[in-house]
């Protein structure tokens, strides 16, 4: 019996990274290979005699996730009743976390309920799928124009809120300085701080306020910089995001997080999809038990109603 790891281990490295990839995902009708692909197969056996196994055994050592890199095995599914309707960004994170969980089948007119199918999964896609769902569970949408007032709630310490460091009349602004009573200049040296370091920052222990960097502040003419041209890129307002849930698990400990991303002269969608991201990124131990965001287009489906 051949060792598929070491099999796939030598065909990898005799085709190279890029030809490899194509030879798993990139397969003729019926998942056969392609003329190509079985020419490459008979150079590298010839080689490798030791490897030569039945095809239908290379079909088997091939199926594995593009994700992890485990086979795929066999499991029964139950069809069941459900929505369907979950947005192109539930499709996209699929296939970035979890391809192969082999779950969620749901009736629809292709498809009976009660009716058991065959699939095939990957163990560590599925253990991503729960961890994925055990967060979303913990994030929270709002409505866009729901009222609260943080200033006692952070004068209590009860929450930790994040915004963005843009002066004005703001939100974050009026909160800054209604629950630390900083006056503006105070308030301007700070947001001037994490703006020019293009790094998150935190008024804690002073009050449980954290800001992700503006990428256009002005504040009414002393200080007109433009410090980034356009919204920071998602990568960066993941990475600024991170901080701030590190300033949380580290220092604050707060059990729920505000993100407030409203009327700030930043894509609220890319602000919002960034802050899955960042979860997405960090451990289950890592989140506080409830973060809290306002509604935007592309999420507008997870809605639970405060009680
Ligand atoms: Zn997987």
């Amino acid at each position: 019996m051949v060792d598929r790891a070491k099999l796939r281990q030598a065909l990898a490295q005799f085709l190279g990274d890029e030809r490899f990839r194509k030879l798993l995902h990139q397969r003729g009708p019926g998942g056969r290979l392609r003329h190509w692909q079985e020419q490459e197969w008979a150079r590298f056996t010839a080689l490798h005699p030791q490897f030569g196994v039945s095809m239908e055994e290379l079909l088997v050592a091939l199926r594995i996730c593009e994700v992890h890199g485990d086979e795929l095995l066999v499991d029964t599914v139950d069809v069941c009743r459900g929505c369907t309707d979950r947005g192109k960004w539930y499709t996209q994170v699929r296939k970035r976390l979890f391809p192969h969980a082999g779950s969620g089948l749901v009736a629809d007119d292709a498809l009976q309920e009660g009716v058991q199918l065959e699939v095939s999964y990957c163990p560590a896609c599925r253990k991503a799928e729960k961890e994925w769902q055990a967060k979303s569970v913990r994030l929270t949408f709002l409505r866009h124009d729901e009222e609260i007032d943080f200033v006692p709630l952070l004068k209590s310490g009860s929450i930790h809120y994040v915004s963005v460091a843009m002066p004005g009349f703001t939100v974050v602004s009026a909160n800054i300085m209604f629950a630390s009573g900083f006056d503006h200049m105070h308030r301007n040296d700070f947001m001037i701080a994490v703006n020019h370091g293009r790094e998150t920052g935190t008024l804690y222990p002073k009050v449980n306020i954290t800001l992700l960097p503006s990428p256009s502040a002005s504040y009414g003419g002393m200080d007109s910089n433009i410090y980034n041209e356009g919204d920071y890129s998602e990568e960066q307002v993941v990475a600024h995001i991170l901080d701030a849930f590190k300033a949380n698990s580290q220092h604050v400990k707060s059990p729920k997080m505000y993100f407030d991303f409203r009327n700030l002269c930043v894509s609220e969608t890319h602000y919002v999809s960034s802050l899955r991201a960042a979860m997405d990124q960090i451990t289950l131990e890592e989140l506080p038990h409830e973060v809290v965001t306002f509604e935007v287009e592309l999420y507008p489906t997870r809605r639970k109603v405060r009680g």
